[in-house]
């Protein structure tokens, strides 16, 4: 045992100074060059400082189509986690205020919202939390340069102010974090010039009225939830299906729940042309793909959310050497991060293959720069990675849809522990929790190792959190027998479940 710590020890002195040569301190004006300066490129950046080093970030917002800009913190700040989980809020109070009245509150009615209020807090919010990345770029010593990076060679950058100023710097190691923007269709007439992004709505000055959002993905469900929510006529266009790549199954619990919520959806369709009309409303074309017929409908406010580009098309990187995916764009990296040039690597959201959520970007960040600068060799862990769709009913997931389960060990190898319950809250305020749902995707062999986990129902991201935990030290059905549940919580069902989908017995929680 000693031998084999002293033999890992030595492994790990070696590729330290190995990385050390790399560093070259004093030949190049940083060891690193950080491009963007969003929830990857901060964290890395900091990090790289406090192991001291000397450290410049680049980060540089090109306007939306519509001219919308923003400060310091990349999309989550800005325009994707922060305004959107507010918004979510925002919205969830609606039905709180709703719920209160059965909770023997008196509120006058008509209770209405306001646009404006609740985007000047939220947008407030953003700019102090832009600032605050700025004071602690400042106290952790690392150099903060509003340019637009792109790379001359492998060891020099090109900077470009919003004035066209031109700064070259030369660094040991450059690491690319800039993130991605939202796209807009080719094909479609009028949709550049009267319709906006996810970049766009968290900024708006004014409520953007009767809304129709193209797209089924998590931002395009969780924009049309906060906006049905605070009181709009939202309509969702979806081509095929809602949240690919999430379990199906729960994709549909939390379409319905949308649906009974007041959110309408058109399926199956793809829009044609946008137009403006002369009352200044917008005219949607679009194709309903079953019955090949085109219809019409009206709108305030268009919102495309088809997906996402990889920031890398202006980095020049494909002439120095850095491998993109040609069908995403972006770039190809190995289990350390690395680019196919060694001193360049590549986190978040343009690493190919990595999920695209803030802690992610964050944490590979921090571990690429302890493995950079200090002994560390720990790479980051990218299974079982939790996250949470905020749509009005909240759906969190860690670990594999029940399809993708099924596919990987085989129909008969996997028992689903299901269950629907109802939050206690929703009893006295009556409300509806037809699609609030948990399952558990277990193999059949020894303690069950639970492989997959979905919930959908109040806090969810809150308790998917926790269980994200039991997942890392490699939780079995067995384990939630073995855990004891606090009472009364949503939570606490999870440990509860006792029914499998192959038994066909009605899973339905009753009592308490
Ligand atoms: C609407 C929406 C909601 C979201 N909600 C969640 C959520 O709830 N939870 C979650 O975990 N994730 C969420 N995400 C995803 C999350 O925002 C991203 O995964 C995360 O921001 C990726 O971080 P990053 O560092 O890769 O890039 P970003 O945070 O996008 O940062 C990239 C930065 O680089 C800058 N940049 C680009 N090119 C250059 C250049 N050439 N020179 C200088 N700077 C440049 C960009 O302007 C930007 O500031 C959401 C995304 C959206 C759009």
């Amino acid at each position: 045992m000693a031998a084999f710590c002293k033999g890992r020890c030595r492994l790990k002195r070696l590729l330290f100074q190995q990385t050390q040569t790399r560093n070259l301190t004093g030949k190049f004006d940083y060891d690193l060059v950080v491009i963007g300066g969003g929830s990857g490129g901060l964290a890395c950046s900091k990090e790289a400082a406090q192991l001291g080093k000397k450290v410049a970030v680049l980060d540089y917002v090109d306007p939306s189509p519509k001219g919308t800009k923003w400060g310091l913190g990349g999309t989550c700040v800005n325009v994707g986690c922060i305004p959107k989980k507010l918004m979510h809020q925002s919205a969830l109070l609606g039905t709180a205020v709703k719920d209160a009245r059965k909770y023997g509150w008196n509120i006058p009615a008509p209770v209405s919202h306001d646009w404006p209020t609740m985007a000047e807090a939220v947008q407030n919010h953003v700019r102090s939390l832009n600032w605050g990345h700025r004071v602690q770029l400042q106290d952790k010593k690392v150099k903060y340069l509003n340019l637009k990076g792109s790379l001359v060679d492998e060891h020099t950058i090109r900077g470009v102010s919003k004035t066209g100023k031109e700064t070259i710097l030369t660094a040991g190691n450059i690491i690319l974090a800039t993130g991605m923007r939202p796209k807009y269709p080719s094909n479609v007439p009028g949709a550049v010039e009267h319709g906006i992004t996810s970049d766009d709505i968290f900024w708006l000055k004014e409520s953007p009225g009767k809304t129709l959002v193209v797209g089924a993905s998590y931002v395009a469900l969780e924009c049309a939830g906060f906006l049905t929510g605070i009181g709009l006529d939202t309509t969702i266009m979806v081509r095929s299906i809602a949240l690919r790549g999430f379990d199906q199954q729960m994709a549909g619990l939390v379409t319905d729940y949308m649906d009974t919520y007041g959110t309408k959806f058109t399926w199956k369709c793809i829009p044609k042309k946008v137009e403006k009309l002369a009352s200044g409303a917008l005219q949607v074309t679009w194709e309903d793909l079953g019955s090949g017929r085109e219809d019409r409908g009206t709108f305030d406010t268009v919102m495309w959310a088809i997906g996402r580009t990889a920031e890398t098309k202006t980095l020049n990187l494909e002439k120095i050497g850095v491998a993109l995916k040609k069908e995403s764009g972006k770039v190809i990296v190995g289990d350390n991060e690395s680019s196919s040039v060694p001193n360049i690597f590549a986190i978040g959201d343009i690493a190919e293959g990595r999920p695209e959520l803030t802690p992610v970007a964050i944490k590979a960040g921090k571990l690429l720069a302890r493995r950079l600068f200090s002994p560390s060799t720990e790479l980051m862990n990218y299974d079982n990675v939790p996250t949470t769709v905020f749509t009005p009913l909240e759906y969190g997931c860690v670990g594999l849809p029940e399809e993708e389960a099924e596919k990987r060990y085989g129909k008969d190898a996997i028992e689903v522990y299901h269950a629907f319950f109802k939050p206690l809250e929703f009893s006295v305020a009556e409300r509806d929790s037809s699609q609030c749902y948990i399952k558990a995707v277990c193999l059949r062999e020894g303690d069950q190792p639970i492989v997959g986990l979905h919930f959908t129902g109040p806090n969810a991201g809150e308790v998917t959190q926790g269980f994200a935990l039991g997942f890392q030290c490699g939780a079995t059905y067995r384990h939630l027998l073995d855990t004891v549940g606090i009472h009364p919580t949503c939570a606490e069902e999870v440990i509860k479940l006792n029914i499998t989908k192959r038994s066909g017995l009605d899973a339905t929680v009753t009592g308490c």
